[in-house]
This record gives C-alpha cells, structure tokens and sequence, in this order.
C-alpha cells in the first residue's frame, strides 16, 4: 500500500513517515501543495494524508482540483483543532475522512487502513432528469445547453435530490447525507439551498421541476425546458 503524505512541517512529515512505514505502508512526502498535487497525479496512491494549511496550494484546493480531474485516491485530511469549519470543508470538497490535529498514531492507521478496505469509490457517472444533467465528477450542472453555477453546497443537495429522482426525500434524509453526521443546526437550512436551487435550475427556463411534498420534503421530477 502506497501512500502519499502531504504536510508542510517537516518534523511532522517526517515522523508520520516513519511510523507508517513502520507499519507497513510504502510512504512518499510533498512538503508543499505544488508538489503534492503533482504527485497524486503521476503517481497511483492507495490513499493520500493531506495537510490544509500548505505553502502553494492549500489542502482544499488539492483535494478540489484532484477530484475535478476525476482521481479518487482516498483522501484523509487533517484538520485543526476545535476546526468544526474546517471539517464540513473537507468533506465538501471532496475527502473522504479527516482527523483533527493533534492525533494518536494508531488512530491514524486505524482511520487509513478503513479507508483503504472502502477502496477507491467507483467514478460517479451523469445524473439526469429531463434535460437536466448533473456530472458529480466534474462537478458540472445543464439545464439543455445551458451551464449553471451552483455553489459546493447548492451542488450537493441537488446531487442528491437528483440520485433519488422520482422519490420523496426528508429535509431530515438531505441533512444526513449533505450535511456532516453531527449537523445539529436548523434543518430549515435545507429550505434556504432549495429556494436557491429552484431560482437557478428552475425560473430562467420556465421548468419546476424541484416539487415541495407538504409534511414528507422534496421530490424531483423530470422536466425539460
Ligand atoms: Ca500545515
């Protein structure tokens, strides 16, 4: 098992290659977000430790521009202490699991070995509904010919409206899978991104395709401009 490590301090970098290797795993280190994206593109990881706070480019970015070139090595980041920010981030762009900083070396291997055992997540492929298209790997959305910005959190609630298209999905179903587990905020929330949703996918092509069920949450139909 081949690992990259991305870190920025060097002690660190280095005692994280060290216990890894000790425990098995082949490990190659990118003291910068420059060199560590260059590397998880030339070379095949089973998995990537990836620092946010880099010289270059930052972890988010990294992660981001990884997954916007179709390359889904799994991705553990790291993130600060207290960082509850930091960790709806990471998800949203794109890692699978963080760990908050500082952390006990066997935690780590535990959280790597489970992510390894997952393997890497087969490349998702386009979602339709009528004539809308939703690429989860590019991260692109169309309504026909027309492409339509959303933003991360706007992308992944109609990613998901869109995957159980034709079924009724709860405010409670959407908060669990495009907020983290722990969300524990208003789930009105999710009222708020269908309203924006609706203003972008729907009204400037005469479309209504994201239908409110009273009581039960939200359905998406299939409907052409
Ligand atoms: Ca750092």
């Amino acid at each position: 098992m081949r690992l990259l490590v991305v870190e920025d301090e060097k002690k660190l970098a280095m005692s994280l290659k060290r216990g890894l290797e000790a425990d098995g795993f082949a490990v190659d280190i990118a003291l910068d977000g420059t060199d560590g994206l260059w590397m998880a593109t030339e070379h095949p990881y089973d998995a990537i430790v990836l620092d946010i706070m880099l010289p270059g480019i930052n972890g988010y970015q990294l992660c981001g521009q990884l997954r916007d070139a179709g390359n889904w090595t799994p991705i553990l980041m790291l993130t600060a202490k207290d960082g509850d920010l930091d960790e709806a981030e990471a998800l949203d762009t794109g890692a699978d699991d963080f760990l908050r900083k500082p952390f006990a070396h066997v935690v780590l291997v535990a959280r790597l070995r489970a992510l390894l055992r997952r393997g890497q997540p087969e490349r998702p492929v386009e979602l339709v509904a009528g004539d809308l298209r939703v690429d989860p790997a590019q991260r692109q959305c169309r309504r026909g010919d027309s492409e339509i910005e959303l933003t991360s959190r706007e992308f992944s609630v109609l990613e998901y409206l869109i995957a159980n298209v034709g079924d009724v999905v709860s405010k409670r179903d959407m908060l669990d899978h495009v907020w983290d587990y722990d969300f524990e905020g208003d789930p009105n929330i999710v009222e708020v991104y269908v309203r924006h949703l609706r203003r972008k996918i729907d009204e400037p092509f005469g479309t209504d395709s994201i239908q409110t069920v009273r009581g039960s949450g939200y359905r998406l139909i299939e409907t052409s401009s």
